[in-house]
């Protein structure tokens, strides 16, 4: 099969015949139809996460068709998936207790394993993967493995939003897109920071009920007047240090703060604990979203209660995918690059 491989940190992806992923007792194989191009990505590419080395296959945001299944999978040949990026494992206590996300025996593709910058790729513990409708093109359900499922579950789960709240949230990214359409779903007001002007004009458009641009004022000072007094809830969606913070002082007394960005290389930052301790605040980490919350929010999206074509800006080849991740060393545009032709 063709597949992008890593060879080089920071070079671009040697684009090459591989073997086809042999398929797992307990999964399935998938031909895969989308795959998303992320900042965890990136942080592969560069060489910030330790499971990302020369020969790896990055891809963890991906839809497809299988084409085959192992003697245990649950799934048959032609049915059309999504998977969640974190795969657990079933049979732990987390899988059984509703938090498979953080199953100690999780598979990512795209870290560890294969992933789906390719034609194929092996998915293990397939019972994780749900049914992907025709009426939602694979494009736009690529996102739904990683980003708009962590959004979701960063809201709902972790800062528990109420209506009426208001939601900052640090960088516009798949991330921060993602945590704009949903918050706004769950009637908060959101407040978008960035340092692209086209990116908050974007998320004006799409309902952010205030914009601040942390290249030219202070972030803290402009989302306490702009809230009146701080946000209850700040997710950041970098994993920098200068956006941690940020989220921090914006916050009012009492707020909570949700890492969603993944902190690259050691992951040790600098962070404001004067503010956590001062304000009383909440620190949530979060990663990924539990397999059994995915049917209903697929039902929400294909019912019209939130639209989230606003993430996918561009569908791209699998050639292309250097390019984007090369883009990612500097501001980025708005919306997200989907990998959607595999053959070029
Ligand atoms: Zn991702
Ligand atoms: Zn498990």
């Amino acid at each position: 099969m063709r597949a992008a491989v890593v060879r080089n940190f920071n070079e671009d992806l040697s684009i090459e015949t591989v073997s086809d992923p042999s398929c797992p007792d307990n999964g399935v194989v998938l031909e895969v139809a989308a795959c998303g191009v992320c900042r965890s990505d990136y942080h592969g590419w560069t060489g910030g996460h330790p499971k990302v080395q020369n020969g790896s296959i990055l891809g963890h945001e991906y839809c497809g068709t299988v084409v085959e299944a192992g003697p245990s999978a649950k799934y048959k040949v032609g049915d059309r998936l999504i998977a969640p990026f974190i795969l657990g494992c079933g049979s732990c206590v987390a899988c059984h207790t509703g938090v498979s996300n953080t199953c100690a025996q999780q598979i990512v593709p795209g870290f560890g394993v294969p992933g789906a910058y390719a034609e194929f790729v092996a998915v293990p513990y397939d019972h994780n993967l749900v049914y992907l409708s025709d009426t939602m093109s694979p494009a736009l359900a690529a996102g739904l493995g990683c980003r708009v499922t962590t959004a979701w579950h960063a809201l709902t789960d972790r800062a528990d939003v109420k209506a009426g709240e208001w939601v900052a949230v640090h960088g516009t990214g798949g991330i921060g897109l993602s945590v704009l359409l949903l918050a706004k779903l769950l009637g908060a007001q959101v407040v978008v920071v960035d340092i692209v002007d086209e990116k908050l004009e974007h998320a004006k458009m799409h309902g952010a009920d205030a914009t601040v641009n942390a290249a030219k004022v202070d972030v803290a000072a402009a989302i306490h007047d702009i809230t009146g007094g701080g946000a209850q809830v700040s997710i950041e969606a970098l994993g920098i240090d200068v956006t941690t913070n940020a989220s921090l002082e914006c916050l009012a007394t009492l707020g909570r703060h949700v890492q969603v960005g993944m902190p690259s290389g050691e992951g040790l930052m600098q962070v404001n604990m004067r503010a956590i301790y001062a304000k009383q605040l909440s620190f949530f980490g979060t990663r990924g979203m539990p397999s059994w919350k995915y049917p209903r929010l697929l039902e929400m999206i294909e019912r019209g209660d939130v639209d989230i074509r606003p993430m996918v800006a561009r569908e791209i080849s699998l050639s292309d995918a250097s390019s984007e991740l090369r883009a990612m060393n500097g501001p980025t545009a708005p919306g997200t690059a989907v990998i959607t032709e595999f053959k070029r």
